[in-house]
């Protein structure tokens, strides 16, 4: 078994509905538990042109899936929500990104485990913290240094 922590974004289509959709869909995965979710956050978009405010969320799950099975279940869970891919950070119905898998580094082309971009998002390294505040990254990183060193984002709790 693996502890895995899911980012979560929406900001289309009813945000909120979407990530407590998506919670539910996890935890219904093949081998897999939902152990815990973090508060729901507003958080300003950070991407091209205008965009609605982002809800964003990371979950705890306990997984038998392989690295690469999580990712395309992740990614069946999103098609689901009507998720379309046209602008690369556009706007979206519901983005789940794998953060962490254990302690494990992955770099293959469809999958690279950190999350390249965590240290960079406070609408994730926050809700992070909510759920595990001592956590240290595979390469030593703690997660409140990160949060100092973050550019700082509109983020608010829901
Ligand atoms: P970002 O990765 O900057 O958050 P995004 O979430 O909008 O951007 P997506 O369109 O959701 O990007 O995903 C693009 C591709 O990223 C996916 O097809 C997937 O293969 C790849 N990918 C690489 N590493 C990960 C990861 N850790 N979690 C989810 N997808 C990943
Ligand atoms: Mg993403
Ligand atoms: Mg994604």
């Amino acid at each position: 078994m693996m502890r895995a922590f899911i980012g979560l974004g929406s900001n289309l289509a009813e945000p909120q509905q979407q990530l407590c959709s998506a919670l539910d869909a996890m935890g219904a995965m093949p081998q897999t538990r939902l152990l815990r979710h973090s508060s729901f956050y507003r958080s300003a978009p950070v991407g091209p042109g205008e965009q609605p405010d982002y809800i964003n969320a990371v979950a705890e799950l306990e997984t038998g899936l392989a690295p690469l099975e999580l990712l395309d279940k992740l990614q069946a869970i999103e098609a689901a929500h009507g998720r379309e891919r046209h602008i690369r950070w556009g706007a979206r119905t519901l983005d789940l990104d794998i953060l962490l898998l254990d302690s494990r580094r992955i770099d293959e082309p469809r999958l690279q485990v950190p999350h390249p971009r965590i240290a960079e998002r406070n609408f994730v390294l926050i809700p992070l913290a909510e759920l595990e505040p001592h956590l240290r990254l595979p390469n030593g990183d703690t997660l409140e240094d990160l949060i100092r060193q973050c550019p700082p984002n509109r983020l608010e709790k829901t």
